[in-house]
């Protein structure tokens, strides 16, 4: 049986790196802006005998009248209804954000089934960051560093027994 991902979390995050990361193409834009990509964004996934569907989450950032956690809210539940699992991403750099913490309630109050990642722990400087992950209740985080392709293998290893 194969499955669908949905990457969520706050903008700059590294959630388009790793969507790249998984897909093997430059299916997704990474940029320094944040929210460069749009809305969802779906793709065949790799990751060493998994095979599965990959959706990136974007478009935080786009102008209109409703509120970023009015966006949030909108964009999340839409991710959690085309998903069977979610990897929220924090960025392991930076720790936890109250964004972060919103869209954990978010999570939470949807139900979803949700893997944690902290992204960017490559090197120290995601040491306090990926620690403080735990914080959040969603249980272990995986450090990844989805630009130096790190923590692969721990995510492979959380994801094999739901295929
Ligand atoms: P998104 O907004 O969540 O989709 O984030 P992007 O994938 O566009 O990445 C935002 C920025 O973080 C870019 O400059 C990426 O190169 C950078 N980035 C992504 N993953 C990593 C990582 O593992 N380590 C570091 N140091 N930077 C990363
Ligand atoms: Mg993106």
């Amino acid at each position: 049986m194969s499955f669908t991902l949905a990457i969520v979390g706050r903008p700059n995050v590294g959630k388009s790196t790793l969507f790249n990361r998984l897909v093997g193409k430059k299916l997704a834009l990474v940029d320094d802006q944040p929210g460069v990509t749009r809305d969802l964004r779906e793709g065949a996934a790799r990751l060493v005998d998994l095979r599965f569907t990959v959706i990136d989450t974007a478009g935080l950032e786009e102008a209109t009248d409703e509120s970023l956690q009015g966006r949030m809210r909108k964009l999340t539940e839409r991710a959690v209804e085309h998903a069977d699992i979610c990897l929220f991403v924090i960025d392991a750099r930076v720790g936890v954000t109250p964004t972060d913490e919103i869209f954990a309630d978010i999570l939470r109050k949807k139900n979803a089934h949700v893997i944690l990642a902290a992204n960017k722990a490559e090197g120290k400087a995601g040491d306090a960051g990926a620690l403080e992950a735990w914080s959040l209740g969603l249980g272990e985080p995986i450090r990844l560093s989805a630009e130096h392709g790190e923590g692969m293998d721990d995510l492979y290893l959380t994801l094999r027994p739901l295929a």
